[in-house]
C-alpha cells in the first residue's frame, strides 16, 4: 500500500538534484567562516530577500528566536497574533530563553492582525509597562489556512512600526507559497520588515535548515545570538548545498501545490459530513471541519491511516491536509476516493 503523506510538507525528501549538490559541496569550518557552500547560500538567500545578509539555521523555530533575542532584551514586549506559530509552537522560546514577554493580539481568519489592534497593543512609556519592541507577521500564516499577507497590508504594519519606533520580523517560513499565490516577487513582501525568515525544509523539500536575513549589522549580531543557542554548525555546507538547489529549482513548482490543495479542498467540499470553504484554500494548506456525529476527528484520522492516507487532526472537529513535492493530483484523486469511502461508511 502506498502511503499518501499530508500531515505536512516537512515531510518531503530531498530531490536527486540535493543529493547530488550535497555529495559535491565545497566544505569548510563555517564558525570560522571558511564554508564556501554556506558563504555562497547565505548570500544568495539574502539577494532573493532582498537584505544585505543571510544566516544559516538549524530550523525556523531557531530562525525566529535568533531574531526575536537579536532584536529585544530581557523584560521587553513582542506584539503577535494569537494563532501565529511562534506563539503556538516553538515551545515559549523567546520567555524561556530571553525573558521577552509575548503580547498576544487576535488572528483575523485571513492571518492578518487588524491595524488598530495594534496600535492599541503598543505600549505608551510608563514605568508600569514592558517596554514594546517588535511586531511579528507570519506569511503565509499556517493556522489561518496558509493565508498570504499582501505587500500592502505588510507595507502598513511596518509603517506603523516604524511610527513608534518598533522593529517587525516576519515568519516566513512558507514566504514563497505567499510570492508564488500572490504573483509577486518574494522581495515585495519583505521589503519593509527588518528580518524575515523562511524554512528550506517544507515546500522547498531540502532535508534541514531555514535563514534569516536582514542588515549586516543586524546578521552579524544574530551570529552572535545563534552561537549562544548552540546553532553554530562546522561543514554546514551539507545543509547549505541543498538550500542551494531548493533555491534554483524548488520555488517556482510550489505553484503545482498550490494547484492540488485546491483540487482537494474542492473535493472534499463535495463529501457529505465534511465542510469546507476551498476558496479558503489559497496555498499549499487546507483545514476542514468534520460536520457528522458519526465519528470524531480522531477516529477519522485513525480510519484513513489504515487506508494509507496520513493527515492532522487540530482541534476536535478540526483536520489539515498539507500539499508538497511527491504528491501529485492522482494522490490527490486517491485521498478524495479514501475520504469519501470512508465518511460513506462510518
Ligand atoms: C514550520 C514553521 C515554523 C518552524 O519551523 P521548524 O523548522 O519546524 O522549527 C515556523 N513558523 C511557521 C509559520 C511554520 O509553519
Amino acid at each position: 500500500m502506498k502511503m499518501i503523506d499530508l500531515r505536512s510538507d516537512t515531510v518531503t525528501l530531498p530531490t536527486p538534484a540535493m543529493r547530488e549538490a550535497v555529495y559535491n559541496a565545497e566544505l569548510g569550518d563555517d564558525v570560522f567562516g571558511e564554508d564556501p557552500t554556506v558563504n555562497r547560500f547565505e548570500k544568495m538567500a539574502a539577494e532573493r530577500m532582498g537584505k544585505e545578509a543571510g544566516l544559516l539555521v538549524v530550523s525556523g523555530t531557531m530562525g525566529n528566536l535568533v531574531c526575536i533575542l537579536t532584536h529585544c532584551a530581557r523584560g521587553e514586549e513582542v506584539i503577535l497574533g494569537d494563532r501565529s506559530h511562534t506563539f503556538l509552537y516553538e515551545a515559549g522560546g523567546m520567555s524561556a530563553l530571553g525573558g521577552i514577554h509575548p503580547h498576544i493580539i487576535s488572528n483575523q481568519p485571513d492571518g492578518t492582525m487588524r491595524l488598530e489592534d495594534i496600535e492599541a497593543a503598543i505600549r505608551g512609556s510608563n514605568v508600569h509597562f514592558p517596554r514594546t519592541r517588535l511586531i511579528c507577521l507570519e506569511n503565509t500564516h499556517n493556522r489561518c489556512s496558509g493565508s498570504a499577507l499582501t505587500p500592502e497590508y505588510i507595507d502598513s504594519v511596518a509603517a506603523l512600526a516604524e511610527s513608534h519606533g518598533l522593529s517587525v520580523h516576519l515568519d516566513g517560513a512558507r514566504i514563497f507559497n505567499a510570492a508564488v499565490a500572490l504573483g509577486v516577487d518574494v522581495q515585495e513582501l519583505t521589503r519593509s520588515v527588518d528580518s524575515v525568515s523562511f524554512c528550506l525544509s517544507k515546500g522547498l523539500s531540502a532535508p534541514v535548515g531555514s535563514v534569516v536575513c536582514g542588515s549586516g549589522e543586524f546578521i552579524a549580531e544574530a551570529r552572535r545570538t545563534r552561537k549562544v543557542l548552540g546553532g553554530g554548525m562546522r561543514q554546514a555546507g551539507v545543509i547549505a548545498a541543498s538550500g542551494i538547489t531548493a533555491l534554483e529549482q524548488m520555488v517556482d513548482r510550489l505553484a503545482e501545490d498550490h494547484i492540488n490543495a485546491r483540487r482537494l479542498a474542492e473535493g472534499i467540499a463535495r463529501i457529505p459530513g465534511l465542510s469546507i470553504d476551498p476558496a479558503g484554500t489559497q496555498t499549499n494548506i487546507v483545514y476542514f471541519e468534520l460536520v457528522s456525529d458519526r465519528l470524531t476527528a480522531e477516529e477519522l484520522v485513525t480510519e484513513l491511516g489504515k487506508k494509507g492516507i496520513r493527515l492532522f487532526c487540530t482541534g476536535p472537529s478540526r483536520l489539515r491536509m498539507v500539499t508538497h513535492y511527491g504528491i501529485g493530483s492522482e494522490d490527490i484523486d486517491a485521498a478524495l476516493a479514501v475520504l469519501g469511502e470512508v465518511m460513506n461508511t462510518a
